[in-house]
């Protein structure tokens, strides 16, 4: 008999877990989505970047997973004449007591096999991003950038034509556990799979406690808002621009980034949200919840400093201009305009820990994706293979 499987959110992950079951497995999938299109949340609303790795310690599953994701995706997207550009990135140092963190940035990155890492001065980076200033830089020429949005749509198709089916409008209301599988209620229908794989992004929490598994992690969404730049001064960013991120944060600081469309986007930040869906800060719907872990305040007791620092930068256009002259010092106020922004879904455990790496749990014919922030994206296809090989097999 075929495996009945079911897949809570049609974003990148969720799809691309989807594709890998139908595709190795043989099952038959369903995945059920709350909104009435593919990528509505985080897979729709982020900076487009496929990560090449630099970041991650070695031997964390962030590490392993972006390094086969960025592989696949790649040729995913030329198998699929879906745009995917090496644009190149600079992580830029700009000052001196910012070089050690640099140097050991490209240690990492090289014991993570991202290939053709170079060290570059400060006239060596601007052969490569003429309008950039540092006192050095590392260079990445393979960090790409692609349409996430587009690749979701991609593998929604996919999806269809391997006889599985997508169903947008069917938020996942009910879901029960049985010995013989799992019983979900999603908008007025009601399905029986065998197994349940959630990757509910910022609503993780609910679809946990759904099915009995709250966990001992909660997601605290973290807003990431975004500029764009204007006309001319578009040209004054070939690729990826990055400051040397601070490494208590898993967060990347604001950065320059080209998109496939040609534009420029200036962002993110990362403004603690009062809402699952705080794209706007009057949104707070879900600030009980939100305020209610924990772990919330605890980070907040930790962080404070850096959260004004942010609440700031969102508040004043001058702030995250500044942000950005630090690197490209001919911006000016007048290039940057608001575009909308996203929402991450960032994992914290009770202690106020960011939880770095990805987190996949199993419970019985549950499995639930706890964490699957930045370079999840990237990692999708990855993710997916790593999930389809936890995903209990059926013994009939
Ligand atoms: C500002 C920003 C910038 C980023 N930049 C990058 C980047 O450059 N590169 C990169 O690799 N990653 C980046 N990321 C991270 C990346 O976007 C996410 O890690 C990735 O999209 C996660 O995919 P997902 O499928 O887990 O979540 P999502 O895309 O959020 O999908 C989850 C889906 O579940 C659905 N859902 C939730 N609850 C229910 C329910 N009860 N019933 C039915 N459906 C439900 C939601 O509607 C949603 O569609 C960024 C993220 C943000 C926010």
């Amino acid at each position: 008999m075929t495996e009945k499987i079911g897949i809570v959110g049609a974003g990148i992950v969720g799809l691309a877990v989807a594709r890998e079951l139908a595709a190795t497995r043989g099952a038959e999938v369903t995945v059920l989505e709350k909104e009435g299109r593919v990528a509505a949340h985080q897979t729709g609303h982020n900076s487009g970047v496929v990560h090449a790795g630099i970041y991650y310690p070695p031997g964390s599953l962030k590490a392993r997973l972006c390094r086969e994701g960025v592989a696949l995706l790649k040729e995913y997207c030329a198998a699929n004449e879906l745009p995917y550009d090496e644009v190149g990135k600079l992580v830029i140092a700009s000052t001196s007591a910012e070089r050690p963190r640099l140097s050991a940035l490209a240690e990492r990155a090289r014991a993570n096999g991202v290939p053709g890492i170079a060290e570059l001065d400060a006239l060596a980076l601007r052969e490569i991003e003429p309008h950039a200033v540092g006192v050095g830089a590392i260079h990445s020429p393979h960090t790409a950038i692609c349409d996430f949005p587009a690749v979701a749509r991609r593998l929604a198709l996919d999806v269809v034509e391997l006889g599985g089916s997508v169903r947008l409008s069917h938020p996942v209301r009910a879901i029960r556990e049985r010995p013989a599988g799992v019983q979900v209620l999603a908008g007025r229908r009601r399905f029986a799979f065998d197994r349940l794989v959630v990757c509910g992004g910022l609503w993780t929490d609910a679809v946990a406690r759904m099915a009995g598994h709250p966990g001992d992690v909660r997601i605290v969404p973290f807003r990431g808002e975004f500029y764009a730049l204007r006309g001319a001064a578009k040209d004054l960013v070939r690729g990826l621009i990055y400051p040397v991120p601070d490494p208590r944060y898993p967060f990347l600081g604001v950065h320059l980034t080209r998109q496939t469309d040609g534009e420029v986007l200036v962002g993110p930040n990362a403004v603690l949200a009062l809402a699952y869906e705080g794209y706007r800060w009057r949104n707070i719907r879900n600030f009980r919840q939100i305020l209610g872990w924990p772990g919330t305040l605890r980070m907040a007791r930790q962080h404070w400093r850096t959260g004004l620092k942010e609440v700031h930068g969102s508040l004043s256009k001058r702030a995250f201009l500044r942000a950005a002259q630090r690197y490209v010092p001919e911006l000016t106020s007048a290039d940057l305009v608001r575009v909308p922004g996203g929402v991450r879904a960032q994992a914290v455990s009770r202690d106020g820990r960011l939880v770095d790496d990805f987190v996949v749990d199993v419970h019985g014919n549950v499995v639930l994706v706890r964490n699957a922030p930045s370079p999840a994206a990237t990692s999708s296809l990855a993710i997916a293979k790593h999930i389809a090989g936890i995903v209990p097999a059926l013994v009939r």
